[in-house]
């Protein structure tokens, strides 16, 4: 595909979707690949617009017909990025979002190795189990169990953020959307004065603002 490709994964509850829809009010020229997923909608999500919400079934005859770029299965369910996305973007001349967990970043990067790969780290154990909790309560679906397992879900995932390009961590929101920003249009080549924000989130140097972070999920970053 002619733009470029930003890989975007994140533990659940870390705000990923609320720093996403921020972002795409400010940057133009971003398309959302919609990805297919098993699980059921949940609040007020709708089919063909957060997911295309299919069956097993169906999932697995698209992977017989290798019609994903990457497919992961994430708490039981299938989740997996459509190679149309890709086609769709390109013919609109946009850049592409990809929001896919760990398995299915690894599976893009090997693939498709220009990726821009961002990593959204929440500033703590506590904090994250709190926005879990948070967002559980106002969509009255979400059970103790799935809680646990995605915090458990969380420390794991973050063993892998070395093998992202930038790390970023979801504290003061406003700031996490400047550094998101930042980092889309340094990427483009368009980030007069503000590369030393994208920079700064860059992985192969770690800021004393993500150590910190990761120190509180015991993981300790050279
Ligand atoms: P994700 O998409 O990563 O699973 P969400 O975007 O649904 O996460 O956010 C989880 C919860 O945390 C939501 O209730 C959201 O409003 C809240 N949240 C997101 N970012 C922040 C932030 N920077 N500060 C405080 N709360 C936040
Ligand atoms: P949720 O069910 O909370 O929307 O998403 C659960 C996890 O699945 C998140 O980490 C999200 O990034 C990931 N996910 C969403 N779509 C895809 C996808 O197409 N591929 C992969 N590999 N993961 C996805």
């Amino acid at each position: 595909m002619a733009g470029i490709l930003f890989i975007i994964s994140a533990p659940s509850g870390s705000g990923k979707s609320t720093l996403v829809t921020q972002l795409r009010t400010l940057v133009e020229g971003l398309d959302f690949s919609v990805s297919y997923t098993t699980r059921a909608p949940r609040g007020s999500e709708e089919d063909g617009r957060e997911y295309h919400f299919t069956t097993r079934e169906r999932f697995e005859a698209m992977i017989a017909a290798e019609e994903f770029l990457e497919w992961a299965e994430v708490f039981g369910n299938y989740y997996g990025t459509a190679l149309s996305a890709l086609e769709h973007a390109r013919r609109l001349g946009k850049d592409l979002l990809l929001d896919i967990d760990v398995q299915g970043a690894m599976q893009v990067m090997q693939k498709l190795p220009a990726a821009v790969s961002i990593f959204i780290l929440p500033p703590s154990p506590k904090i994250l189990e709190m926005r879990l909790r948070n967002r559980s309560e106002a969509e009255k679906m979400t059970s103790e169990a799935v809680i646990e397992k995605r915090l458990a879900e969380a420390e794991h995932e973050l063993k892998q953020i070395r093998s992202y390009k930038y790390a970023l961590v979801n504290d003061v929101l406003d700031q996490a959307v400047a550094e998101m920003r930042a980092i889309v249009l340094c990427e483009r080549g368009l980030g007069d004065g503000i590369q030393a924000i994208a920079s700064s989130c860059r992985t192969d140097a770690v800021s004393p603002r993500l150590r910190e972070a990761l120190d509180t999920f015991h993981i300790h970053a050279r």
